[in-house]
């Protein structure tokens, strides 16, 4: 009991087949400043679904 290390998004929360990746945080433009695109410091393990919705970098 307890041992197992299930795989889960660490975006989510499910147990699913994960992909490394690193996520990024996205500021929409505005009238004064232009959109920007922020890497997070750290990788993390995401499932397709968090993949193919959140905005990320391959690892
Ligand atoms: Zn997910």
């Amino acid at each position: 009991m307890g041992t197992e290390t299930s795989a889960e998004c660490q975006s989510c929360g499910d147990e699913s087949t994960l992909t490394e990746v690193r996520r990024v945080y996205v500021t929409p433009a505005d009238w004064d400043t232009e959109s920007k695109i922020t890497p997070a410091d750290d990788t993390e393990q995401w499932c397709d679904a968090c993949v193919l919705h959140y905005p990320h970098q391959p690892v």
